[in-house]
């Protein structure tokens, strides 16, 4: 189908027939694997300020840490024991860790994994030199979220940084040869349906390997803390229409799906997503790391995570990989 015979489909159907039909798609290319990542969160200092988010620069209640090399190379090691062939560093936008000690970081890893793993990064955005040097380090992946399509949306959500720049980011990014990785909220005050169309059909456009969807949930410390919370159906409806416009793309389960419904991660892999990454932060850690409220898995080490997650995607017959998992963008994508 076309981008316009998807968005025709998805207007006309329930949402039941139109999950049957992106899990069936999800399944023709990826099979019932879903794929595991393991999540450093390692530093909760942002310089930003996006209104929604939990560890933004103003909040005062946050407990900020950063976590050495050591303790990431640490995580890692650990990881790859267990089998990880994917890590997700992920930070706020915190200009203490240099691109210099990054790449460092990057090279360690790969030396510690016989270079069978690879190294997504989640940690802002950066000069195109940053991310040359990054990739030259080894670094795979990079994940910029838009958050929203609507220009001015965003620039009131990220306190002033333009929607402009974060697609220029997100084209640096392809350019220097990434795996690259974006996407979007659910549910933020005032969106309407059209938004959510169109900012799938800008992961489209923008041909992602890796897309996020997650539902937006409101934190008490900031100030969208009186917007309305809505029920996983938006996010299940979303994740399928994209797993629909982008076929090859990995599609993570967010954690915040998992909080804000019981079974959401559940639920939105028998949607279309194949992706689910436990969170390997030390405990203490990532409970400071908190984005939005209600945040799962907090007091187990992501490693218990592995085990349970294996026996929840069972009851959905779907199996957990420790492969790579690439994505299959280039094989597949919608015109
Ligand atoms: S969403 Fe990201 S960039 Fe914005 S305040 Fe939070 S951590 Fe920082």
């Amino acid at each position: 189908m076309t981008s316009s015979e998807i968005i025709n489909f998805y207007h006309s159907v329930d949402t039941e027939t139109l999950s049957k039909k992106a899990n069936l798609v999800c399944e023709s290319i990826y099979g019932n694997k879903v794929y595991l990542r393991g999540l450093i969160e390692f530093s909760n200092y942002c310089q930003c300020d996006c209104l929604y988010c939990g560890i933004r620069k103003s909040n005062p209640h946050v407990q900020r840490y950063r976590l050495p090399q050591q303790s990431i190379l640490e995580i890692v090691k650990a990881g790859y024991k267990r089998g990880l062939k994917t890590f997700v560093l992920q930070s706020g936008e915190d200009s203490y860790y240099t691109t210099k000690m990054l790449t460092e970081i990057i090279e360690k890893i790969k030396l510690l994994t016989n270079n069978e793993a690879a190294v997504t990064l989640s940690c802002g955005m950066k000069s195109k030199n940053d991310y040359q040097s990054l990739k030259s380090a080894g670094a795979d992946r990079y994940l910029i979220r838009f958050e929203t399509s609507d220009p001015k949306f965003h620039q009131y959500l990220r306190g002033g940084i333009s929607f402009k720049r974060r697609l220029k980011a997100l084209e640096d990014l392809k350019t220097c040869g990434f795996e690259v990785g974006s996407g979007y909220m659910v549910g933020l005050p005032d969106e309407t349906e059209q938004t959510r169309i169109n900012n799938a059909l800008l992961c489209n456009e923008l041909e992602l390997d890796m897309l996020g969807v997650g539902p937006f949930i409101p934190h008490p410390k900031t100030p969208l803390k009186t917007a309305s919370l809505h029920n996983i159906e938006l996010t299940i409806r979303a994740t399928a229409l994209a797993r629909l416009l982008l076929p090859g793309a990995n599609i993570p389960a967010t954690t915040a799906a998992g909080s804000l419904d019981p079974l959401g991660r559940e639920k939105v892999l028998q949607v279309g997503a194949n992706v689910l990454m436990p969170n390997i932060t030390p405990p203490d850690n990532k409970k400071n790391y908190l984005l939005y409220p209600g945040k799962i898995c907090l007091d187990e080490s992501g490693f218990e995570c592995m085990g349970c997650l294996n026996n929840r995607i069972a009851t959905i017959d779907k199996k957990l990989s420790l492969e790579r998992g690439d994505a299959k963008t280039r094989l597949c994508a919608t015109p």
